[in-house]
Formats: structure tokens, sequence, C-alpha cells
């Protein structure tokens, strides 16, 4: 392995269905938030976001995408709207929007520090929306509502998780901004055959304990430490009375999946008429730019008449 500072490592209990993952970020969180003059806060929320979006991907059989996005719904909120995803190949990126027009805004972002100071710019817990999107490659997406039920990305993720597939599931989200990282683990429910395995062998049955154990120890990871730790490193600190087993990491890196014919296909939705408007308006030129990547995308109006012949 190349590569220490972005990755999602996975882990298991042996003997156990509990099975869990670390995600660290460096470089591509660097990468990403390097893009635009964001606040303190924000950014270390993108980097939770992004870390969050790395492991919940792990938990998934699919491959495509998920994305968390986080949308507020009070017009005084000083976040507009902020998005990370991760596809099944470790590809991630991020993008948030924010009021920063008036002096007033701009000393409230000042004052503010920690990724939950952003995240409580959604309003209240109750208020604001947070989705799970999930897009399969060539299948259907599907969309899912996350309450914003606690204070913390991470609490209210975990409690989506226990809600939405009865899993029990503990998530650790940190990030100082220069780094992020995070820890998932999960109970999986046990097979048909492991359930009998168990009720046929009442030695070999699993270590009631196990759960409770491991959600006191996780809950003991220090925010430095997933900041700044290695993944494995991570995990043999929490859990080095356990039997763990740790297979190859998946690397994580800073991609964008802009196109100039997902352009093309957005000029198309906005119609003939309204996009020849634009072009008159800017000098007879449209131009688009990608706000993940810095990418620009230029069409002339022969350009634009084109993908209306
Ligand atoms: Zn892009």
């Amino acid at each position: 392995m190349s590569n220490l500072t972005d990755l999602r490592q996975r882990f298991f209990i042996a003997d156990s269905p509990v099975r869990g993952d670390v995600v660290r970020l460096q470089h591509s969180y660097a990468t990403i938030t390097a893009q635009k003059e964001y606040p303190e806060s924000i950014k270390r929320l993108l980097g939770e976001m992004l870390t969050a979006a790395s492991l919940l991907i792990g938990t998934l059989k699919i491959d495509g995408t998920l994305s968390i996005q986080l949308q507020s719904s009070d017009e005084n909120s000083l976040i507009n709207w902020a998005m990370a995803e991760c596809d099944q190949s470790g590809i991630i990126r991020a993008l948030a929007s924010w009021k920063q027009e008036t002096e007033a805004q701009q000393q409230a972002w000042a004052a503010k520090s920690t990724a939950n100071e952003a995240f409580a710019e959604l309003g209240a817990p109750g208020k604001g929306v947070m989705f799970i999107n999930i897009q399969p490659k060539g299948g259907e997406a599907y969309q899912g509502i996350v309450e914003r039920s606690y204070d913390t990305l991470a609490e209210c993720l975990a409690h989506y998780q226990l809600q939405s597939a009865q899993i029990p599931t503990l998530i650790n989200l940190a990030c100082d901004g220069l780094q992020a990282g995070g820890i998932l683990v999960q109970m999986l429910p046990l097979t048909a055959e492991e359930q009998y395995e168990i009720e046929q062998n009442e030695s070999a049955g699993i270590d009631d304990d196990l759960w409770m154990r491991l959600s006191l120890l996780t809950r003991t990871v220090k925010f430095e430490e997933l900041t700044t730790l290695d993944a494995r490193e991570i995990i043999y600190r929490l859990y080095n009375e356990e039997q763990v087993v740790v297979p190859e990491a998946v690397e994580l890196q800073f991609g964008c999946t802009c196109s100039r014919s997902k352009c093309e296909a957005a000029i198309a939705q906005l119609g003939e008429a309204e996009a020849l408007e634009i072009i008159a308006e800017q000098q007879g030129m449209f131009e688009m730019d990608c706000g993940f990547c810095g990418s620009i995308y230029r069409f002339t109006k022969d350009d634009v008449e084109q993908i209306f012949a």
C-alpha cells in the first residue's frame, strides 16, 4: 500500500458479525477544499461529510455512487447546501454553498470553527433536510431522508442506519481542517446458516457482550487520533484485545465526473431560446464552470445551435 493518508480500511472481529471501516483523508481533502475559500467550519463539515460518504458506500454492495446532501430550509441560515460523494472505486468530491455577502455574515462565519457549528446552521434539530442518495451504475437511484434529530452529522447518520437498515451502527467523524478521519462499526444480522449453527451448538454462541464492549471502546477514540493516526493504528489502539482481521485497504482520491457532454445535456434541458438569450447576455459565450473541480466549459452560439440541431 503506497498511500496511507487517503484510504478506507476495513476490519472484522474474527468469528463475530461485527464489521467496521476506518477512513482517513488528507491529500484528497486538501485538493477538494482548495477549490473555494471555505469558512473554516464549512471546510471541516465537508471533511466529515466526505469521510461519512466514504464510510457509508463501504457498507453497500452496489457499484455506483453515494452522496450525502444537506439542505437548509431556513432562508436566514448561513449555509445554503453542502454535498459530498464517494463512488465504489474510491473517487470522492464535495461542494458547499453559503452566505457571506454582508459584513455580519462574514463575521458570523469568522466566529465559527467547528464542523458542528456549520451543521447547526441547518437549524435546530428537526429543521433542515439531509439526504442520502445512492446511484447504482445504470440502475435506479434511491434517496433516503435522514432525520435531523441530533446535533452532529455522525449521530444523525448512525441513527439513520439503525432506522433504515435495522443495523446497529456506531459512527465517529472528525476533521481538523487539514485532515479528516472517521470510523464506522456495524453489527450485521446473522445469516440463517449462522443462526442455525448457534442454535445447534450452544458453546459456539456469539459473545453476548461483544457489541457492548465495542461500543464502549469505539467511543474512546479521540478526535486527534481520527485525524492524525494511520487507519491500522487506530484499529489496533481500539481493539487490540479482540481478534481483528484487516484486509487490503481501498485507496480514496479526488475526482470529478463533470464533462462537456453533461454540460450539453444541461443546455438542452434549458431550451434553445433561453440558451441563446444567455449567449447574447454574455458576449456570445455560454460558460459553465464546475464548482467541484474548477473546470470551465465554453459554448459559442454555433455550439449551442449544434446542440439543438
Ligand atoms: Zn468537475
